[in-house]
C-alpha cells in the first residue's frame, strides 16, 4: 500500500484555544462568562465541525454576476457561494452584529461578540467583511441622530432574525483613490427632499448587501473631503430591482474570492443623507473604527487557524524518525509564530474591551485617548502579523501547504488584504501620527503599559516588562527628536513608529497576562512574553531619510 498522508483535524475551537480562554477568565467577571460559555463553546463546536467541513467542501464556488434575465432585463444579481449563504443566518441568528447593540453584558457585551466573531471567522470565508460594515453602519446611524433612517434600518441590521436581517456595504474608494477619499468624484443632485448619486465606486465589498452608507459631493459643494457628504443607499427598489446601480463587473481578486467585490455605476441613484451636507469623512469615522476593530479581529483569529492545523499536522507528519512535533526546530519555529498570536490577540481585545467600555459611558479621559490610538496601531500591526505568520503557517506543510484542496494557501490570501483594506499600513501610520499630535496619547500609552506591568514580579519576566517600557519610551523619544527635523521626516518613519506602538503594547500586554496566568499554574503566556520579546518590539529606530529617497529611487 502506498503511504497516504492523514491531513490535519481541528477540534473545539474554543476548548482547545487556551489563550482565548485565559484571556476572556481575565477580562470578564466569572458570572459573566459562566453566562456566555455555551454560545462559546457552541461556536467552537461549530468551527471546528461543520461549519470548516463545509468551508472545505465549498472551496471551488465563488459568487456570480448574473446580469440579465433570460427577457433581456438588467437584474445584476449576486449569487453567493452555499458557505456565504449558511454563514449569513448562523451570523444572524447568534447575534453576531447583535450581541453589540443589545448590550446584554453593559461594557462586556463587545467582548461577547467578538470573541464569537474570532472563533467563528477563519470558518466562514470572510463574512465577517458584511458583517463589520454592518456593525459600522449600525454605529453610525445610532449616532447621526437621524430618526428616519435608524427606525428605517437599525432593525433589521441588529436583528437575530435571519429572515430579516440586512447587512451593508460601505462604498468609498473610487478609482481616484481609496486613500485619498477626498478626491472623490461622485455628485449628489438634489431630487424634491432626496437625493440621486452619480458615479462610480471602484471596489464595494458584500454587494449582495441591502444597503450602503457612501460618499458623494453634493452639487455646488467644495473640492476636498469636507465638500462630501454620508447617504445611505437601498441597493434594490420595493420590487427588487436594482436601484439605479449598474454592477459593472466583479473583481478578480489574490484572495477574499467568496466576498463579492463590484465595480458599481450610481446612475441617479436613489439616496437619503445620513447627517448634513458635508463632513462626510467625518461623519463616517465610527464606521472605520469599527471594521478596523474587525479587520484585527480576522487578523488573529487566522493566526489561531493557521496554528491550530499546522500544530496537529506537526503531530502527524513523521521525518527523519520522528513527528515533527519532536523536531526542536519545527518545535521553534511554530513557538515563535505562537508568541506572535498571543501577542496580537492582547492588542486587539485590548481595543475591543475599550470600545465596550466607550459604548457603555464608562470610558476614562485616558481611556478614551487609548482608543483613538490604539485601533489603527491595532489593525496595522495584527494585519502585519497575520501574513507573515501565514507565510510561515504554509511553509510548515511543506508542499502540502502550498496546495490548494488541503485549505492552507486560502489562508495566505485571504490574510494579503487585511494590510489593504480600511486603510493600507502606511495611511494607518499616518493616522496614529495624526492621534498622537491632537490627543496625546503617548504619555498615556506609557502610563497604561506601566500601570499593566506593574505586578509582574516573576524574575524571568523582567526582561520583556522592562522591555515593553523601554520600546514605547524610546518611540516617545524618537518622536521628540524628529519632529525636529521636520514633518518629512516624522513622516517617513510613521510605519515604524507605528509598529513600534503596537508590538511594544502589545508585550506589555502579553507579559502582565503572563504575570496573571503563572498566578494560576499556567506557563504557556510566559513562554510567549519571552520569546515575542525577542522578536523585534522596537523598529522606531535611527533612520537617514537620505537613504530612503535614494533607495526609492
Ligand atoms: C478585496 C478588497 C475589497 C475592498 N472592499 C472595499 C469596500 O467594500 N469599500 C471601499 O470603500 N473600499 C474597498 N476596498 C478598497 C480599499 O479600501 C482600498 O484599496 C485601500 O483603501 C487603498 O486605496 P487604493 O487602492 O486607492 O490605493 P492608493 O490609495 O492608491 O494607495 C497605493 C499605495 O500608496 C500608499 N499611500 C497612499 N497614500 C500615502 C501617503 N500619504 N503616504 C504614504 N503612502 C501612501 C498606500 O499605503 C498604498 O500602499 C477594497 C479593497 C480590496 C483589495
Amino acid at each position: 500500500m502506498a503511504f497516504v498522508q492523514s491531513p490535519p483535524e481541528l477540534g473545539n475551537q474554543y476548548t482547545d484555544d487556551r489563550a482565548l480562554r485565559g484571556l476572556l477568565a481575565q477580562a470578564l467577571p466569572p458570572d459573566v462568562l459562566g453566562e456566555i460559555e455555551g454560545s462559546l463553546l457552541e461556536m467552537g463546536e461549530l468551527a471546528g465541525g461543520d461549519l470548516y467541513r463545509l468551508q472545505l467542501a465549498d472551496r471551488c464556488n465563488e459568487p456570480k454576476l448574473i446580469q440579465w434575465d433570460a427577457w433581456g432585463n438588467r437584474i445584476d444579481r449576486i449569487e453567493v457561494s452555499p458557505l456565504w449563504r449558511a454563514a449569513e443566518r448562523i451570523a444572524a441568528e447568534r447575534g453576531l452584529v447583535a450581541i453589540a447593540y443589545e448590550q446584554r453584558h453593559d461594557r462586556y457585551s463587545r467582548l461577547h461578540q467578538f470573541a464569537l466573531a474570532y472563533l467563528f471567522s477563519p470558518s466562514a470565508d470572510v463574512y465577517g467583511c458584511p458583517l463589520a460594515m454592518t456593525d459600522g453602519a449600525a454605529r453610525v446611524l445610532l449616532g447621526s441622530g437621524n430618526e428616519d433612517l435608524i427606525q428605517r434600518a437599525v432593525p433589521h441590521l441588529t436583528t437575530r432574525d435571519a429572515n430579516a436581517f440586512w447587512t451593508s456595504g460601505q462604498w468609498m474608494t473610487e478609482a481616484t483613490g481609496g486613500s485619498d477619499v477626498g478626491l472623490t468624484a461622485t455628485v449628489a443632485s438634489r431630487d424634491g427632499d432626496a437625493w440621486r448619486l452619480t458615479g462610480r465606486k471602484w471596489f464595494t465589498s458584500a454587494i449582495a448587501s441591502q444597503m450602503a452608507l457612501t460618499l458623494a459631493r453634493p452639487e455646488g459643494n467644495p473640492a476636498g473631503g469636507k465638500g462630501l457628504a454620508l447617504f445611505y443607499v437601498e441597493t434594490r427598489d420595493a420590487r427588487g430591482r436594482p436601484n439605479r446601480i449598474l454592477v459593472n463587473r466583479l473583481k478578480d481578486k489574490l484572495g477574499t474570492r467568496k466576498v463579492p467585490t463590484a465595480e458599481l455605476e450610481l446612475v441617479g441613484t436613489p439616496a437619503r443623507l445620513v447627517q448634513g451636507t458635508a463632513d462626510g469623512i467625518r461623519n463616517i469615522a465610527p464606521l472605520l473604527n469599527i471594521t478596523r476593530t474587525w479587520n484585527s479581529i480576522y487578523a488573529v483569529s487566522l493566526m489561531r487557524r493557521g496554528l491550530a492545523l499546522a500544530r496537529d499536522y506537526s503531530r502527524r507528519r513523521i521525518a527523519f524518525g520522528a513527528s515533527l512535533a519532536d523536531k526542536p526546530l519545527h518545535a521553534d519555529t511554530l513557538a515563535g509564530l505562537e508568541a506572535e498570536f498571543q501577542a496580537a490577540l492582547h492588542l486587539t481585545f485590548f481595543v475591543v474591551e475599550l470600545l465596550g467600555r466607550a459604548e457603555s459611558g464608562q470610558l476614562s479621559d485616558q481611556q478614551s485617548k487609548l482608543l483613538r490610538v490604539m485601533t489603527p496601531v491595532a489593525k496595522l500591526t495584527t494585519a502585519k502579523q497575520a501574513v507573515a505568520v501565514l507565510s510561515e503557517a504554509i511553509e510548515s506543510f511543506g508542499g502540502a501547504g502550498y496546495v490548494e484542496d488541503t485549505g492552507m494557501p486560502l489562508l495566505l490570501r485571504d490574510a494579503q488584504v487585511l494590510p489593504i483594506w480600511e486603510g493600507t499600513t502606511n495611511v494607518l501610520a499616518l493616522d496614529t501620527l495624526r492621534a498622537l499630535g491632537a490627543e496625546g496619547a503617548l504619555p498615556a500609552l506609557r502610563r497604561e503599559a506601566g500601570f499593566a506591568l506593574q505586578a509582574v514580579r516573576e524574575p524571568s519576566l523582567l526582561r520583556a516588562s522592562a522591555l515593553a517600557e523601554k520600546s514605547l519610551e524610546r518611540a516617545e523619544a524618537w518622536l521628540a527628536l524628529t519632529s525636529r527635523s521636520g514633518e518629512a521626516a516624522v513622516e517617513a518613519g510613521a510605519r515604524r513608529l507605528a509598529l513600534s506602538l503596537g508590538r511594544g503594547f502589545a508585550l506589555a500586554l502579553l507579559t502582565q497576562h503572563a504575570q496573571w496566568a503563572l498566578d494560576r499554574g499556567d506557563t504557556r503566556p510566559a513562554a510567549a512574553a519571552r520569546r515575542f520579546a525577542d522578536s523585534g518590539v522596537d523598529l522606531a529606530g535611527d533612520r537617514d531619510p537620505a537613504d530612503a529617497r535614494v533607495l526609492a529611487g
